[in-house]
């Protein structure tokens, strides 16, 4: 008797070790940063910074890459598309909520020390990618919001902005003016919103993500979507790799997306496995009628992943996606795998 179970130990615990794994490629000895479709200033920024020809050549007083970590880098990437007046998916342009107000999200992790920072519902503030970063090095603290967010990035010396641009203030006037069905007026097409996130991986393997966004557009005033929730909307560990998302923020939030595609990595699966098993498992999960179209999820998510060893991929609900990357092949726009086909 205990020798059969001493033998079915044996077995149990070879069918562990030996649980089919897909191979690591030999990790890349180059920078790699991984987007959502509108980054491919991000990738581009974020690599230059993790460079390493690039930081060999650089002096003390050099203000450019100061700051080494990948974490770092991606920020400095959606920064570039935070100041962009034309994405009006984040920061300065960004679709307000339904009060007119430009509310933003944004977090931050690294990969090496498992630390992360993020701000929910901050307003005029241009950057809060940024200031996620200050929450995660100057505080004991993960998540600050609203007023409180607001007062800690101008402590820190970030200045009071104007975000809604006239474009977004027309595009909102022209939603309220036809928010009743009572009346004549054919509604506009819904404006959706957008994210941007950014995944990087420095030649050393340390890895550092952020996810910026200006919501849902004209969510209700306060509503919090994935991007500023570490393990929805991001979520980084250098030991198995770095995911974000972007689309319906509730979806990702229920389903702790981000969090759930690094674990599918680190079971074994390619990044763009991992970012497809993430939209199944949504598809999965997505029950309630209102959210449903003859069956499938009438909403759209997207998720990206970089794996540790600097592969990539990324999957959405529905076809017709790409994600941003910039590796040894240089910056572009690549396919994103999908669950199902839009007609
Ligand atoms: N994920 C964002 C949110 O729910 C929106 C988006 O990516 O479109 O706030």
């Amino acid at each position: 008797m205990t020798s059969i179970r001493r033998r079915d130990l044996l077995a149990a615990s070879a069918a562990v070790v030996l649980l089919p794994r897909v191979s690591r490629a030999e990790p890349a000895p180059i920078p790699v940063a991984v987007s959502s479709a509108n980054g491919i200033p991000a990738v581009k920024r974020a690599c230059e910074l993790l460079d390493p020809a690039l930081l060999a050549t650089q002096t003390r007083t050099s203000t450019v890459g100061r700051d080494h970590r990948p974490v770092h880098a991606a920020v400095q990437g959606v920064s570039l598309v935070e100041n962009d007046p034309k994405d009006m998916s984040v920061g300065l342009g960004g679709l307000p909520n339904e009060n007119g107000v430009v509310q933003l999200d944004a977090c931050v992790m690294e990969g090496t020390t498992g630390l992360g920072g993020a701000v929910a519902a901050i307003e005029n503030i241009q950057n809060p990618s940024q200031v996620a970063l200050r929450v995660m090095d100057r505080t004991d603290h993960v998540l600050l919001v609203g007023k409180g967010a607001y007062r800690f990035a101008r402590a820190h010396g970030f200045r009071h902005a104007e975000l809604l641009t006239e474009a977004a203030r027309k595009r909102w006037l022209r939603w309220k003016e036809n928010l009743s069905d009572k009346d004549d007026w054919i509604p506009p097409e819904r404006d959706k919103g957008g994210t941007i996130t950014c995944l990087a991986r420095a030649p050393n393997g340390h890895m550092g993500g952020c996810t910026t966004t200006s919501g849902l557009a004209y969510k209700i005033p306060s509503r919090v979507g994935d991007s500023p929730i570490i393990g929805a909307g991001l979520y980084v560990d250098d030991t198995a790799g770095a995911a974000g998302c972007t689309g319906r923020g509730e979806a990702c939030i229920l389903n702790c997306a981000s969090f759930l595609a690094v674990e599918f990595m680190r079971q074994g699966r390619t990044a763009m496995q991992a970012a497809l098993e993430t939209c199944r498992r949504i598809v999965a999960r997505t029950k309630a009628k209102r959210l449903l179209n003859a069956g499938r999820p009438a909403f759209n998510v997207k998720v990206y992943c970089l794996r540790n060893d600097g592969t990539h991929g990324a999957a959405s609900i529905w076809s017709g996606g790409k994600y941003a990357v910039r590796d040894a092949k240089g910056a572009r726009l690549e396919p994103a795998q999908f669950v199902f086909k839009r007609s």
